[in-house]
């Protein structure tokens, strides 16, 4: 073959400078593009082969060999895949190539920035210029009689290409690493970016060193292998050991028997796992596999509650496993992850135009061969066929969740409490989401016991199991009200938000045979806004919003008591503004209470939220309701004119209420010790 020396095909001077530079923040991205291209083509000798358009060798093993030489700062990768005739080193590297990389910096060079990061998948085999200053193919083509070819670049351009000396089918890449990035002739460095990028590549991934010494190990003959290179034949004679018998007499007893054993040289191991478990069937899965593949991916030791296993060929390509994360603290954050691949090649974590956001709070891996990649992202957020991937994944999602509510109601239960901020979040992020499984959110009641919202608002009614609304959750939906003026009978459903602080209103609430629903988690309180606004026949109200009239005890009139108190109470607390009534409690161990009403709660809340909440806002609105059977509030009503006397009882009376309402502010919590301090000094005079 005649060589050749041209020029590229391409305007630019020199666009290797602007390559390097615009992607400097990830370049080790070319060893993704690289190893890409070597696997697409064994993929496609592969092909060929199928269809008989080739006949690839007794068994044949696609591999790809990366090789680090330090001394002579290279990085060489070699696959065996259908290589390249001159004619087509020239179309796929020179033209088309270089075609491809001018339109690629035309479309980016104003909008360079990291959120273009998968927008340049595609880039290719010139990505190799970001580390180096030379790039080397030998080639040789599958076609019967095919010369090798050898081509070499400097990163300028112009190429040389001429005969070559490559003998097996397939292709070898050497790059000539430059100055800045010697950090790639060391093998874990290397090993470390294959195992970021290709850890599920299809075909086998080797890394060596150049001049690697061989290594050897010891085999079972039993367990040689067809390919092993077997270097000696070892006889292992049997192991023996003398015994002293009970009566005194030895004997020898064989430890371990004789053994063939071969000295080989130690098989590579690959970096990657060419069937990870996503591909395969999900039927032929185990727990334990799962579970294992979970480690492995995600580095996190908390076992995952349960997964969903996703894997459709219609009407889109997509596999993958969704894994739900124990949460063990109320309070903690949840971080998910969601590993997106293509073809088992990984493109990047977290790509909220193909998860839906919510989903990112769970830790997963998501194979979609049909993904538009060589799209900026703002490209793929208007993508329909993205969207309907999207939606896809949430349908999953839900129809998993909604059928183990269905069918295994107790695992349900059991993992509620973990998936259910998840759950939650979904429902507010996403419609359809929120349609498919609000039917199915349980909530959780003060004796521990779990219901859906159905079963819930059937238990407040009192309605008996026989007429209990149907199971698929149709009473959930909004009813078509034939008088739109209106407004469906609510049913009021109370929750408590903190167990522990709210006590007292749960006993209250006990001892009246009612029940309330335990909401701990921060995202309650958006979810509550959700749900009423989907549903009218619900509204939401914490424990301690308000006294209902089953937990006063009679209509007494008590308005001058009222009147009386609330003038005393003011007075004291040096604050005009204080409600107080005064009311027979049922529960005679009650007394006093503080109520807020819901609506003020969560206004106070939505802009503490904003950070637009100050001091001054707590302690505006609530109000102190003294129970009138209570002796200290007698007490105090008889003395009230007493004010030398009553004065302490007020402010404790206040303060004890308001313990159980919320915490105490550290001016109120010094008072309240203070006074509880007097109060037992006086005891002792
Ligand atoms: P892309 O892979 O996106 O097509 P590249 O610049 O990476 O772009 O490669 C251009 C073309 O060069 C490929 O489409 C392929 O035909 C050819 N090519 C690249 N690497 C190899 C290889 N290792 N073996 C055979 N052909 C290759």
């Amino acid at each position: 073959m005649e060589m050749q020396h041209g020029n590229l095909s391409i305007n630019s001077e020199n666009i290797f400078p602007i390559i390097k530079k615009w992607m400097y923040s990830d370049k080790d991205i070319f060893v993704r593009e690289l190893v890409s291209n070597a696997c697409d083509a064994i993929t496609k000798v592969k092909k060929l082969d199928a269809v008989g358009e080739c006949e690839l060798p007794e068994g044949y093993k696609p591999e790809i060999h990366v090789i680090v030489d330090d001394k002579e700062k290279t990085l060489s990768f070699i696959d065996n895949g259908l290589g390249m005739t001159a004619d087509e080193v020239k179309k796929n590297i020179t033209d088309i190539a270089f075609s491809g990389a001018t339109e690629f910096l035309e479309k980016y060079k104003d909008k360079a920035d990291q959120d273009q990061i998968i927008g340049h998948f595609g880039l290719g085999f010139y990505s190799a210029f970001m580390v180096a200053d030379q790039a080397d193919i030998d080639t040789l083509s599958f076609q019967p009689g095919a010369e090798p070819v050898h081509w070499e670049c400097d990163g300028n351009t112009e190429y040389d290409m001429g005969e070559g000396d490559w003998k097996e089918m397939g292709t070898k890449v050497t790059l000539h690493l430059n100055e800045d990035s010697l950090e790639f002739a060391n093998e874990y460095k290397v090993t470390e970016v294959l195992k970021k990028y290709c850890s599920f590549m299809p075909y086998n991934i080797y890394v060596s060193k150049a001049d690697a010494e061989p290594e050897y190990e010891t085999i079972d003959e039993s367990e040689l292998r067809d390919d092993d290179e077997v270097i000696e034949h070892i006889s292992v004679p049997a192991e023996t050991e003398e015994m002293t018998k009970e009566d005194g007499t030895k004997e020898v007893v064989e430890k371990t028997p004789a053994k063939e054993q071969v000295k080989i040289r130690k098989r590579p191991v690959p970096v990657n796992d060419i069937h990870p478990l996503w591909t395969k069937q999900p039927s032929q899965c185990t727990d334990a596999e799962y579970k294992e593949f979970f480690i492995k991916v995600f580095q996190d030791y908390k076992e995952p509650l349960f997964w969903i296993h996703l894997n459709m060929d219609y009407p889109f390509n997509l596999k993958g496993i969704l894994y739900f994360p124990r949460i063990n603290t109320e309070y903690e954050s949840i971080e998910g992850k969601i590993k997106l691949y293509n073809n088992q090649v990984f493109i990047a974590d977290n790509i909220k135009e193909v998860i839906p956001e919510y989903l990112l709070l769970l830790k997963g891996v998501i194979d979609c061969p049909d993904l538009p990649l060589n799209v900026s992202r703002s490209a793929l957020q208007n993508d329909g066929f993205v969207k309907k991937i999207s939606d896809y994944i949430s349908k999953k999602v839900a129809d998993k969740l909604s059928g183990m509510c269905k069918t295994d109601r107790e695992t349900y239960e059991k993992y509620w409490d973990d998936i259910s901020p998840f759950i939650k979040f979904g429902c507010i992020k996403d419609e359809k989401f929120s349609d498919r499984i609000m039917p199915h959110v349980l909530y959780k009641d003060i004796d521990d016991k779990f219901f859906t919202l159905n079963e819930l608002l059937d238990k407040i009614n009192g309605v008996t199991k026989d007429e209990a609304s149907a199971e698929d959750g149709s009473k959930v939906e909004v009813e078509a009200v034939d008088d739109q003026e209106k407004e469906p009978e609510k049913t009021t459903v109370y929750y408590v938000t903190d167990p522990l602080q709210q006590s007292q209103y749960i006993n209250m609430f006990r001892n009246q045979g009612m029940d309330a629903v335990i909401m701990r988690h921060s995202i309650n309180s958006a979810f509550i806004t959700h749900l009423e606004s989907k549903n009218n026949r619900v509204k939401f109200q914490r424990i301690d919003a308000e006294l209902t009239d089953d937990m006063k005890d009679g209509a007494a009139d008590l308005e001058e008591e009222t009147k009386a108190m609330q003038e005393l109470f003011r007075k004291v607390l040096k604050n005009d503004k204080l409600d107080v009534a005064v009311e027979n409690l049922k529960d005679e161990s009650v007394s006093a209470i503080i109520t807020l009403s819901e609506q003020n709660r969560r206004m106070y809340e939505m802009m503490r939220m904003y950070g637009m909440a100050n001091k001054d806002m707590l302690g505006g609105d609530e109000k102190l309701t003294l129970n009138a059977k209570h002796p200290l509030v007698q007490y105090v009503y008889e003395h009230k004119d007493n004010e030398e006397d009553v004065d302490i009882f007020c402010e404790q009376l206040y303060s004890l209420a308001m313990i159980s309402n919320r915490a105490l502010s550290p001016e109120e919590m010094t008072g309240f010790v203070t006074r509880s301090n007097e109060i037992m000094m006086r005891l002792t005079k």
